[in-house]
């Protein structure tokens, strides 16, 4: 049975169940601080588990993709853990509990194919509860008929769930199925996990846990407000059973990446090993890391993630590293993703046709990286080989530690592979100290991590608040003041007042706010809350938390109390030219793609009163020419004064009607969709004008690279976009009236300006040389005689290029045959006196030499040989000194 068709089965019996079926959220964890991707199904449901929202439906199931990193050092070497798959989840808000969910399970894995289910034999299925859940080992015996033997009691570490951090949590119960004797030893999974497979995870999400990091040491802090069903079936260990394969590699989805990595490298994969994958020969392990990491790095990018040296980028980052290096171990030299990455996009495109219209963005950023990559390994090996030609020239046979590490740290280079090369080399490396200075820098990155936790403690202050008196109402759509309650006062640490007197700075949650919190690259707003008598002013407007919108400012007068009523009231003219901004945003998106095509995409942006910065996804520059198209176009389009409206609709019929979504941002059901006449279409929850026309002018500044295939333009809006030309205007008719010529002749006029004067100062140096070099004769016959050797003493002309100089020395010399003879010249340039000397060869034969005469004069500086030396570096009032060092030198002789 392929993936798909699990897939679609999982989907189809929960649904005709009563569970809504909602689409996966994409991989990078948007919404919560602490996680980078998302590891389970459960994770867009948190809110619903945890009460701060409504569940907007009983019953859900998703097919969510997961990523988890701690699992990256599993892979290949166990049959089961990918670093990404899919996580098939069934959940119950508060409404079915833990028989439902066994039941519901039960059915699906046994019943027979045929009849839509995946008919897993009933004898071959153990489960596994939480030490004390006797509840649940009834329900197994009732419900499923399981025998006592076979329902194993666990610890806290395997039985008990979170996601790690603080939030919902509970007791689980697994479902394993035993793959035979061929797998490993008897004995259920508390003796052997790969023969015994968890395929199923049901967790009773109960209760709410607080931090700690290990699995079981951590406090419950108490009930969740209802009890709740999360479950987790691995789609791809499922695949791995109804295939009939050893492990999730071989499946449909897998099995064609390591497979053509087999081809590339000429291995036969499984030529020496069994069904047993911890057994399994290192080359079979590496075409397994191969095609997990290539699948994994496919559907990072595809979900917006690019590589970079932070956080998720980082991690997408080692994970082509880890199979580029793979191949790299398998005897394969070359780029290697334009062989398999095409490949697993045919395998991944029929569950996620966006893989294949989209793969061109994809491969570009995977191929650079690939590219970039190598040569790394390229550069590093020949730092490599110097340091082992180095050590072995001091006899030494280690390497050192710190050679290692810097090889690591500050050029990327794999420290198995300097392993592997040093012993080449017959050299072994300084392990421990390598491990000292890597120990050493991950203190430092822990300590930074410390930092960057305490200020989420803050984070849990506002949770309270939320959790107090609910989530925030915006409304700054429809109006831009409003009457509410003051609900917390903060400190600006987000700790509680009661009362804040003037010039406190104070942090204030009202129940209903007009202020727009900064989000979706839009500004906050600003203004003032008045409190009765007290005025507030509002500088900055955040959402700490989602759902909560917290105003920053300072007391300007008054007493400001908890409880009161509040007036908002927000600068009007402020939200006006910010909205303008963030729809020339919109416009200027839309007219990106449609001149540099689909792939164009938004990366980032700034909307802020009058301008406004907008990133996006492109490979190379974007030619000034279409610059002034797109420009043309957005203006065109303010023209045609189109209505700006915003409605909220499913994320289904958004989709159908092509409104663009940001990568990596994750919507919920209903999302907000603004469109600006039918010429732009987009998922945004920020504000904007009501028709384009409003936004009177658009103007791009400037167009720049700000890494690796993101381009960034900066544009102004309204006014602000007038007063930038109207200056500009300034500058050209000021310009003009200089040049004595119309406007539009003044960059002809520089431009003929600029090569006068550039043929003048050629012309004049002609001059000079002609000068210089037309007085060489004078110059020689004014040679004075120093017991046998002619020395002639030049000063060259103010000026005099340090050419002309040398050229001079050597025509008077040339005018000085037969007799010894030596020539110096100095001269002064830029504040500085240069000494140029020349010696012909009778003076040679003497025994003088122009290099020991330029480093005598000049206190060993300057460089040159025999014939024909120089130097310089003295202030230029110390040139006339140099001629007659020059003399003493050679009278001295
Ligand atoms: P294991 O102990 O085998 O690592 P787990 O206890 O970490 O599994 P859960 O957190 O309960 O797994 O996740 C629910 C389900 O997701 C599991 O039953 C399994 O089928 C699947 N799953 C978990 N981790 C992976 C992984 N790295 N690759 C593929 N499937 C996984
Ligand atoms: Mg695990």
């Amino acid at each position: 049975m392929r993936t798909a068709e699990i897939r679609r089965r999982f989907l189809a019996h929960f649904a005709a169940a009563g569970h809504t079926v909602v689409p996966s959220a994409p991989l990078p964890a948007i919404d919560d601080p602490n996680l980078l991707f998302v590891p389970a199904g459960m994770v867009p449901f948190v809110p619903y588990f945890a009460g701060a929202l409504a569940a907007p439906y009983p019953r859900a199931v998703s097919v969510q993709k997961c990523i988890r990193t701690p699992d990256i050092e599993e892979v290949g070497k166990t049959s089961r853990h990918g670093t990404f798959f899919q996580m098939n989840g069934n959940f119950s808000f508060g409404d079915y509990f833990k028989s439902g969910a066994i039941a519901l399970a039960w059915e699906l894995v046994t019943k027979p194919v045929a009849d839509g289910g995946f008919g897993i034999d009933p004898e071959k299925i153990w489960a596994t509860v939480y030490l004390d859940d006797d509840e649940s080992i009834a329900l197994w015996q009732q419900v499923a008929g399981l025998p006592a033997e076979r329902i194993v009691r666990r610890g806290k570490a395997d039985n008990f769930w979170s996601m790690g951090i603080p939030g919902p949590c509970g007791p689980c119960s697994e479902i394993y199925v035993d793959r035979g004797p061929a797998y490993g030893p008897e004995g259920g999974p508390a003796v052997d996990e790969d023969r015994y497979m968890e395929i199923w995870n049901l967790v009773f999400m109960q209760y709410s846990r607080g931090p700690g990091v290990s699995k079981e040491d951590y406090p419950i802090l108490g009930e969740l407000p209802a009890k709740n069903i999360d479950t987790g079936m691995g789609l791809e260990r499922m695949a791995a059973l109804m295939q009939g394969v050893d492990n999730l590699y071989e499946i449909d989805e897998v099995r064609p990446v390591l497979a053509r990595a087999a081809e590339l490298t000429g291995k036969v994969y499984g030529a020496h090993s069994g069904h047993v994958a911890s057994q399994s020969h290192p080359d079979d392990v590496r075409l397994r890391v191969i095609a997990d990491h290539v699948r994994t790095a496919l559907m990072l990018i595809g979900d917006g993630v690019t590589p970079g040296n932070e956080g998720r980028g980082y991690v997408l980052r080692r994970i082509m590293r880890r199979a580029i290096r793979s191949m790299r171990l398998l005897g394969w030299d070359g780029p290697a993703l334009p062989h398999l990455l095409p490949v697993s996009r045919d395998a991944m495109s029929p569950s996620y046709p966006e893989l294949a219209s989209d793969f061109a963005r994809i491969s570009q950023y995977a191929y650079a990286e690939e590219e970039a990559f190598l040569a790394t390994l390229r550069s590093g090996t020949t730092i490599l080989d110097q340091a082992i030609t180095a050590t072995k020239a001091t006899g030494s046979a280690t390497l050192s530690g710190a050679q290692a590490f810097i090889l690591h740290d500050t050029y990327g280079f794999p420290i198995d592979l300097t392993l592997e090369i040093a012993a080449e080399a017959g050299l072994t490396v300084d392990s421990d100290g390598f491990r000292t200075l890597m120990a050493q820098q991950r203190t430092r990155a822990k300590a930074d991590a410390a930092a960057r936790r305490s200020g989420h403690a803050d984070v849990s202050r506002y949770r309270t608040v939320l959790d107090d008196g609910g989530p925030v109402e915006f409304t700054g759509y429809a109006e831009v003041s409003r009457s509410s309650r003051l609900r917390a006062l903060l400190d600006e640490h987000g700790g509680p007042l009661v009362e804040a007197g003037e010039g406190t700075a104070v942090e204030l949650v009202l129940d209903h706010t007009p202020f727009y919190a900064e989000g979706g690259g839009q500004q906050a707003d600003q203004g003032t809350i008045a409190l009765g008598d007290a005025v507030v002013e509002i500088r900055d407007v955040q959402q700490p938390v989602p759902g909560l919108i917290v105003h920053r400012g300072r007391v300007v007068s008054g007493l400001a109390r908890v409880g009161r009523e509040a007036l908002a009231s927000i600068d009007v003219d402020r939200r006006k030219a910010v909205s303008r901004a963030h729809t020339a945003t919109h416009l200027v998106h839309q007219t990106m793609r449609n001149f540099l095509g689909e792939s164009a995409t938004q990366a980032g942006s700034l909307n802020a009163p009058g301008r406004l910065r907008f990133d996006f996804n492109t490979p190379s520059a974007v030619p000034p020419s279409v610059l002034r198209d797109v420009e043309q176009q957005v203006n065109e389009v303010l023209i045609s004064d189109l209505e700006v409206h915003a409605f909220v609709t499913t994320q289904d019929e958004a989709r159908r009607i092509g409104a663009m979504a940001l990568f990596g941002e994750k919507y919920g059901e209903q999302v907000r969709v603004v469109e600006v006449g039918d010429y732009a279409r987009e998922l945004c929850g920020g504000t904007h004008a009501a028709r384009s026309a409003q936004l009177g002018l658009v103007k791009i500044l400037s167009e720049s690279s700000i890494g690796a295939g993101v381009r960034r333009v900066d544009a102004l809006v309204g006014l602000d976009a007038f007063a930038y030309l109207a200056r500009e205007h300034v500058l050209v008719s000021r310009l003009a009236e200089l040049f004595r010529v119309p406007n539009e002749q003044v960059a002809d006029r520089v431009e003929a300006t600029v090569a006068a004067l550039r043929d003048a100062e050629r012309e004049l140096e002609k001059l000079r040389a002609q000068l210089v070099l037309g007085n060489v004769d004078a110059f020689a016959r004014a040679a004075r005689d120093l017991t046998g050797v002619a020395y002639a003493a030049v000063e060259a002309p103010e000026g005099t290029s340090a050419n002309d100089v040398r050229t001079l020395a050597q025509e008077v010399r040339g005018r000085l045959p037969g007799t010894p003879a030596v020539v110096a010249v100095v001269s002064r340039t830029g504040g500085k006196a240069a000494l140029v000397v020349a010696v012909n060869q009778a003076g040679r034969e003497r025994g003088l030499s122009a290099a020991d005469l330029v480093k005598g004069a000049l206190s060993g500086r300057g460089g040159g040989n025999a014939e024909l030396a120089q130097g310089g570096g003295l202030p230029a009032g110390q040139a006339p000194g140099l001629l007659a060092a020059v003399e003493r030198l050679i009278s001295g002789t």
